[in-house]
Protein backbone atom coordinates (compact mmCIF):
# COMPACT_ATOMS: atom_id res chain seq x y z
CA UNK A 1 0.00 0.00 0.00
CA UNK A 2 1.59 3.40 -0.89
CA UNK A 3 1.05 5.83 1.54
CA UNK A 4 -0.66 8.94 1.18
CA UNK A 5 -0.10 10.68 4.83
CA UNK A 6 -1.61 14.32 4.07
CA UNK A 7 -4.82 12.46 1.68
CA UNK A 8 -2.34 12.08 -1.31
CA UNK A 9 0.48 9.97 -1.89
CA UNK A 10 3.11 12.39 -2.37
CA UNK A 11 4.20 13.83 -5.83
CA UNK A 12 1.91 11.67 -7.48
CA UNK A 13 -1.51 12.32 -8.79
CA UNK A 14 -4.29 9.63 -8.33
CA UNK A 15 -4.33 9.40 -11.74
CA UNK A 16 -0.91 8.35 -11.67
CA UNK A 17 -2.12 5.74 -8.82
CA UNK A 18 -4.24 4.25 -10.99
CA UNK A 19 -2.17 4.29 -14.52
CA UNK A 20 0.55 2.37 -11.78
CA UNK A 21 -2.43 -0.17 -10.20
CA UNK A 22 -2.71 0.65 -6.57
CA UNK A 23 -5.67 -0.91 -5.38
CA UNK A 24 -5.51 0.40 -2.29
CA UNK A 25 -3.80 3.55 -0.13
CA UNK A 26 -3.20 4.21 3.31
CA UNK A 27 -4.56 7.60 4.73
CA UNK A 28 -2.96 8.76 7.76
CA UNK A 29 -5.75 9.80 10.60
CA UNK A 30 -3.56 11.78 13.33
CA UNK A 31 -2.79 14.25 9.96
CA UNK A 32 -6.35 14.19 8.60
CA UNK A 33 -7.86 14.46 12.26
CA UNK A 34 -5.81 17.53 13.18
CA UNK A 35 -6.00 19.03 9.00
CA UNK A 36 -8.26 19.51 7.72
CA UNK A 37 -10.19 17.78 10.60
CA UNK A 38 -12.22 14.58 10.33
CA UNK A 39 -15.93 16.39 10.51
CA UNK A 40 -14.59 18.84 7.36
CA UNK A 41 -14.07 15.37 5.28
CA UNK A 42 -17.19 13.92 6.78
CA UNK A 43 -18.84 17.16 5.28
CA UNK A 44 -17.61 16.81 2.04
CA UNK A 45 -18.36 13.35 1.26
CA UNK A 46 -15.58 11.31 3.10
CA UNK A 47 -11.75 10.83 2.45
CA UNK A 48 -12.56 9.03 -1.15
CA UNK A 49 -15.21 11.63 -2.32
CA UNK A 50 -12.93 14.41 -0.68
CA UNK A 51 -9.41 13.14 -2.24
CA UNK A 52 -11.41 12.33 -5.34
CA UNK A 53 -10.25 7.97 -5.00
CA UNK A 54 -12.45 5.59 -5.96
CA UNK A 55 -10.56 2.58 -4.77
CA UNK A 56 -9.51 1.19 -1.11
CA UNK A 57 -8.12 3.55 1.49
CA UNK A 58 -6.95 1.97 5.00
CA UNK A 59 -6.41 4.75 8.34
CA UNK A 60 -4.55 3.70 10.50
CA UNK A 61 -5.43 4.65 14.24
CA UNK A 62 -3.86 8.09 14.54
CA UNK A 63 -1.58 6.19 17.80
CA UNK A 64 1.99 6.01 15.89
CA UNK A 65 2.04 9.86 14.95
CA UNK A 66 1.00 10.82 18.46
CA UNK A 67 3.86 8.59 20.07
CA UNK A 68 6.47 9.78 17.07
CA UNK A 69 5.22 13.42 16.18
CA UNK A 70 3.24 15.18 18.85
CA UNK A 71 4.59 16.80 22.03
CA UNK A 72 3.74 16.15 25.69
CA UNK A 73 1.84 13.05 25.18
CA UNK A 74 0.63 11.57 28.56
CA UNK A 75 -0.64 8.02 28.20
CA UNK A 76 -3.25 6.13 30.05
CA UNK A 77 -6.02 3.76 30.41
CA UNK A 78 -8.46 6.51 28.80
CA UNK A 79 -5.99 7.50 26.01
CA UNK A 80 -3.08 9.40 25.00
CA UNK A 81 -3.08 13.16 25.78
CA UNK A 82 -0.99 14.78 23.33
CA UNK A 83 -0.41 18.84 22.10
CA UNK A 84 -0.82 19.07 18.15
CA UNK A 85 2.82 19.32 16.07
CA UNK A 86 0.90 22.22 14.21
CA UNK A 87 -0.57 24.42 16.71
CA UNK A 88 -0.02 22.99 19.81
CA UNK A 89 -3.26 22.26 21.14
CA UNK A 90 -4.14 19.90 23.59
CA UNK A 91 -6.01 16.64 22.52
CA UNK A 92 -6.95 13.07 23.73
CA UNK A 93 -7.09 10.01 21.30
CA UNK A 94 -8.79 7.47 22.92
CA UNK A 95 -9.91 4.28 21.69
CA UNK A 96 -13.52 5.16 21.02
CA UNK A 97 -12.60 8.65 19.42
CA UNK A 98 -10.05 6.81 16.97
CA UNK A 99 -13.22 4.60 15.63
CA UNK A 100 -15.10 7.84 15.47
CA UNK A 101 -12.37 9.80 13.36
CA UNK A 102 -11.81 6.68 11.13
CA UNK A 103 -16.08 6.52 10.57
CA UNK A 104 -16.32 10.39 9.87
CA UNK A 105 -13.20 9.65 7.16
CA UNK A 106 -14.94 6.26 6.15
CA UNK A 107 -12.28 4.73 5.13
CA UNK A 108 -12.61 1.22 4.22
CA UNK A 109 -10.08 -0.28 6.77
CA UNK A 110 -9.88 1.51 10.29
CA UNK A 111 -7.10 0.05 12.53
CA UNK A 112 -7.66 -0.01 16.44
CA UNK A 113 -5.22 2.83 19.18
CA UNK A 114 -3.06 0.51 20.29
CA UNK A 115 0.06 1.45 22.73
CA UNK A 116 3.60 1.82 20.33
CA UNK A 117 6.61 1.38 22.77
CA UNK A 118 9.91 1.92 22.02
CA UNK A 119 12.39 -1.05 21.47
CA UNK A 120 14.10 -2.95 22.52
CA UNK A 121 12.23 -2.41 25.45
CA UNK A 122 11.96 -4.21 28.98
CA UNK A 123 9.82 -7.28 29.53
CA UNK A 124 7.48 -5.42 32.14
CA UNK A 125 7.15 -2.25 29.62
CA UNK A 126 5.87 -5.20 26.59
CA UNK A 127 4.04 -6.82 28.71
CA UNK A 128 2.05 -3.34 30.15
CA UNK A 129 1.58 -2.83 26.47
CA UNK A 130 0.06 -6.09 25.22
CA UNK A 131 -2.37 -5.84 28.43
CA UNK A 132 -3.08 -1.99 27.28
CA UNK A 133 -3.84 -2.67 24.11
CA UNK A 134 -6.06 -5.54 24.44
CA UNK A 135 -7.86 -3.62 26.51
CA UNK A 136 -8.69 -0.89 23.93
CA UNK A 137 -8.87 -3.09 21.10
CA UNK A 138 -11.98 -4.62 23.24
CA UNK A 139 -13.17 -0.72 23.44
CA UNK A 140 -12.69 -0.30 19.84
CA UNK A 141 -14.52 -3.13 19.16
CA UNK A 142 -17.44 -2.72 21.33
CA UNK A 143 -17.57 0.74 20.08
CA UNK A 144 -17.46 0.03 16.45
CA UNK A 145 -20.56 -2.59 16.91
CA UNK A 146 -22.54 -0.16 18.49
CA UNK A 147 -21.95 2.06 15.95
CA UNK A 148 -22.92 -0.30 13.73
CA UNK A 149 -26.07 -1.12 15.30
CA UNK A 150 -27.04 2.73 15.70
CA UNK A 151 -26.17 3.45 11.87
CA UNK A 152 -27.22 0.29 10.14
CA UNK A 153 -24.03 -1.64 8.56
CA UNK A 154 -21.01 -0.07 8.22
CA UNK A 155 -18.85 -0.27 5.49
CA UNK A 156 -15.57 -0.97 7.18
CA UNK A 157 -13.42 -3.18 8.46
CA UNK A 158 -12.42 -2.72 11.57
CA UNK A 159 -8.17 -4.27 12.27
CA UNK A 160 -6.85 -5.86 15.51
CA UNK A 161 -3.09 -4.79 15.91
CA UNK A 162 -0.79 -7.54 17.83
CA UNK A 163 1.53 -6.06 19.98
CA UNK A 164 4.56 -7.10 22.07
CA UNK A 165 7.86 -5.85 20.91
CA UNK A 166 10.60 -8.55 20.62
CA UNK A 167 9.00 -11.13 23.28
CA UNK A 168 7.45 -14.07 21.44
CA UNK A 169 5.41 -15.32 24.35
CA UNK A 170 3.90 -11.69 24.27
CA UNK A 171 3.27 -11.64 20.47
CA UNK A 172 1.48 -15.20 21.20
CA UNK A 173 -0.44 -13.98 24.05
CA UNK A 174 -1.53 -10.77 22.18
CA UNK A 175 -2.68 -12.60 19.22
CA UNK A 176 -4.65 -15.09 21.36
CA UNK A 177 -6.39 -12.14 23.18
CA UNK A 178 -7.25 -10.02 19.88
CA UNK A 179 -8.60 -13.44 18.33
CA UNK A 180 -11.26 -13.89 21.51
CA UNK A 181 -12.40 -10.39 20.44
CA UNK A 182 -12.45 -11.37 16.63
CA UNK A 183 -11.42 -8.66 14.43
CA UNK A 184 -12.76 -9.17 10.26
CA UNK A 185 -8.80 -8.70 9.98
CA UNK A 186 -5.08 -8.57 12.11
CA UNK A 187 -2.07 -6.65 12.06
CA UNK A 188 1.12 -7.22 13.22
CA UNK A 189 2.64 -3.49 14.80
CA UNK A 190 5.37 -2.25 16.81
CA UNK A 191 8.20 -4.30 14.48
CA UNK A 192 11.08 -3.01 11.78
CA UNK A 193 11.83 -0.09 14.25
CA UNK A 194 15.37 -0.35 14.11
CA UNK A 195 15.38 -4.41 15.31
CA UNK A 196 17.38 -6.62 13.28
CA UNK A 197 15.72 -8.32 9.99
CA UNK A 198 15.65 -11.71 11.61
CA UNK A 199 14.08 -10.70 14.61
CA UNK A 200 11.32 -8.70 12.67
CA UNK A 201 10.81 -11.90 11.11
CA UNK A 202 10.39 -14.41 13.96
CA UNK A 203 8.22 -11.89 15.48
CA UNK A 204 5.93 -11.82 12.55
CA UNK A 205 6.14 -15.51 12.14
CA UNK A 206 4.86 -15.96 15.94
CA UNK A 207 1.81 -13.99 15.13
CA UNK A 208 1.16 -14.87 12.13
CA UNK A 209 1.15 -18.93 13.48
CA UNK A 210 -1.73 -17.67 15.92
CA UNK A 211 -3.30 -15.83 12.98
CA UNK A 212 -6.12 -16.86 10.90
CA UNK A 213 -5.12 -17.66 7.57
CA UNK A 214 -7.95 -16.82 5.62
CA UNK A 215 -8.62 -13.10 7.05
CA UNK A 216 -6.17 -10.11 6.26
CA UNK A 217 -2.45 -10.47 8.02
CA UNK A 218 -0.71 -6.85 7.91
CA UNK A 219 2.77 -6.18 8.73
CA UNK A 220 2.61 -2.62 9.63
CA UNK A 221 5.42 -0.34 8.30
CA UNK A 222 7.53 -2.74 6.21
CA UNK A 223 10.02 -2.52 3.96
CA UNK A 224 12.57 -3.11 1.46
CA UNK A 225 12.37 -4.15 -0.80
CA UNK A 226 14.11 -7.59 -0.54
CA UNK A 227 12.68 -8.38 2.13
CA UNK A 228 8.92 -8.05 1.17
CA UNK A 229 9.33 -11.75 0.24
CA UNK A 230 9.98 -13.03 3.33
CA UNK A 231 7.28 -11.75 5.26
CA UNK A 232 4.90 -13.28 2.64
CA UNK A 233 6.41 -15.97 3.08
CA UNK A 234 5.58 -15.78 6.94
CA UNK A 235 1.85 -15.41 5.68
CA UNK A 236 1.69 -11.79 5.11
CA UNK A 237 -0.55 -10.75 2.65
CA UNK A 238 -0.40 -6.54 3.63
CA UNK A 239 1.94 -3.70 3.77
CA UNK A 240 2.69 -0.29 3.51
CA UNK A 241 6.02 1.76 3.43
CA UNK A 242 6.99 5.40 3.34
CA UNK A 243 10.20 4.11 1.85
CA UNK A 244 9.51 4.24 -1.93
CA UNK A 245 8.41 7.73 -2.03
CA UNK A 246 10.65 9.36 0.46
CA UNK A 247 13.53 7.77 -0.74
CA UNK A 248 12.38 8.95 -4.33
CA UNK A 249 12.23 12.32 -3.22
CA UNK A 250 16.08 11.73 -1.35
CA UNK A 251 17.19 10.44 -5.02
CA UNK A 252 17.45 6.87 -4.26
CA UNK A 253 15.56 4.49 -6.97
CA UNK A 254 14.69 1.09 -6.63
CA UNK A 255 15.48 -1.24 -9.77
CA UNK A 256 15.69 -4.62 -10.70
CA UNK A 257 19.60 -4.45 -9.66
CA UNK A 258 19.08 -3.09 -6.34
CA UNK A 259 19.09 0.78 -5.85
CA UNK A 260 20.55 3.67 -7.74
CA UNK A 261 21.66 6.98 -6.01
CA UNK A 262 20.53 9.26 -9.45
CA UNK A 263 22.60 12.36 -8.02
CA UNK A 264 26.21 9.94 -8.34
CA UNK A 265 28.28 11.92 -11.19
CA UNK A 266 28.95 8.45 -12.78
CA UNK A 267 25.33 8.80 -14.36
CA UNK A 268 25.70 12.59 -15.35
CA UNK A 269 25.57 11.29 -19.49
CA UNK A 270 24.19 8.30 -18.69
CA UNK A 271 21.30 7.38 -21.51
CA UNK A 272 20.13 4.57 -20.21
CA UNK A 273 16.38 4.64 -18.50
CA UNK A 274 16.26 3.84 -14.51
CA UNK A 275 16.24 0.63 -14.93
CA UNK A 276 15.93 -1.23 -18.25
CA UNK A 277 14.19 -3.73 -17.12
CA UNK A 278 11.03 -1.44 -15.55
CA UNK A 279 8.43 -1.33 -17.98
CA UNK A 280 6.57 1.62 -16.35
CA UNK A 281 6.66 5.43 -18.56
CA UNK A 282 9.28 7.21 -16.78
CA UNK A 283 11.66 4.72 -18.31
CA UNK A 284 9.95 4.23 -21.42
CA UNK A 285 10.85 8.12 -21.86
CA UNK A 286 13.54 9.78 -19.97
CA UNK A 287 17.38 8.77 -19.05
CA UNK A 288 19.65 8.71 -16.31
CA UNK A 289 21.03 11.58 -16.98
CA UNK A 290 18.05 14.14 -17.35
CA UNK A 291 16.94 12.65 -14.22
CA UNK A 292 19.97 13.35 -12.29
CA UNK A 293 19.71 16.99 -14.00
CA UNK A 294 16.34 17.84 -12.34
CA UNK A 295 17.54 16.25 -8.88
CA UNK A 296 20.60 18.55 -9.15
CA UNK A 297 18.36 21.72 -10.41
CA UNK A 298 15.94 20.79 -7.73
CA UNK A 299 13.27 20.55 -9.76
CA UNK A 300 9.71 19.42 -8.49
CA UNK A 301 9.67 17.12 -11.52
CA UNK A 302 12.61 14.86 -10.35
CA UNK A 303 9.95 14.26 -7.20
CA UNK A 304 7.29 13.09 -9.23
CA UNK A 305 9.07 10.69 -11.81
CA UNK A 306 11.46 9.20 -9.23
CA UNK A 307 8.39 8.39 -7.33
CA UNK A 308 6.24 7.49 -10.03
CA UNK A 309 9.11 4.39 -10.84
CA UNK A 310 9.27 3.56 -7.37
CA UNK A 311 5.71 2.98 -6.66
CA UNK A 312 5.86 1.12 -9.80
CA UNK A 313 8.90 -0.74 -8.71
CA UNK A 314 7.02 -2.00 -5.45
CA UNK A 315 3.84 -2.76 -6.53
CA UNK A 316 5.62 -4.22 -9.87
CA UNK A 317 7.63 -6.25 -7.19
CA UNK A 318 4.22 -7.95 -5.40
CA UNK A 319 2.80 -8.71 -8.29
CA UNK A 320 6.57 -10.79 -9.11
CA UNK A 321 5.81 -12.42 -5.73
CA UNK A 322 2.17 -13.28 -6.10
CA UNK A 323 3.24 -15.28 -9.69
CA UNK A 324 6.30 -16.70 -7.84
CA UNK A 325 3.31 -18.15 -5.13
CA UNK A 326 1.21 -19.42 -8.18
CA UNK A 327 4.50 -21.62 -9.32
CA UNK A 328 5.95 -22.67 -6.40
CA UNK A 329 9.14 -20.90 -6.08
CA UNK A 330 8.69 -17.71 -3.71
CA UNK A 331 11.92 -19.15 -2.14
CA UNK A 332 14.16 -19.15 -5.26
CA UNK A 333 12.38 -15.75 -6.23
CA UNK A 334 13.65 -14.31 -2.48
CA UNK A 335 16.98 -15.65 -2.45
CA UNK A 336 17.57 -14.30 -5.72
CA UNK A 337 16.21 -10.44 -5.33
CA UNK A 338 18.24 -10.91 -1.81
CA UNK A 339 21.54 -11.53 -3.98
CA UNK A 340 20.73 -8.70 -7.10
CA UNK A 341 20.54 -6.42 -3.47
CA UNK A 342 23.59 -7.44 -2.25
CA UNK A 343 25.31 -7.15 -5.21
CA UNK A 344 24.71 -3.62 -6.15
CA UNK A 345 23.68 -2.09 -9.68
ZN1 LIG B 1 10.58 2.65 -14.17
Amino acid sequence: MPVGTQATVKSLRNEALEELGAQIILGNTYHLYLRPGHEVIRRLGGLHKFMSWERAILTDSGGYQVFSLSELRKISDEGVRFRSHLDGAEHLLSPEKAVGIQLALGSDIAMVLDECIETPAPRDQAEAAVKRTTAWAKRARGHFQECARRNGDLPQWQFGIVQGATFADQRQESARQLLEIDFPGYAVGGLAVGEPHEITCEMTGVATALLPKNRPRYLMGVGRPEQLADYVGLGIDMMDCVLPTRAARHACLYTSQGKVLIKNARYAQDQNPIDRACSCSVCKRYTRAYLRHLFAAGELTAAILATHHNIHFYLDFMRQIREAIEFGNLAKFSSEAKARYAAGP
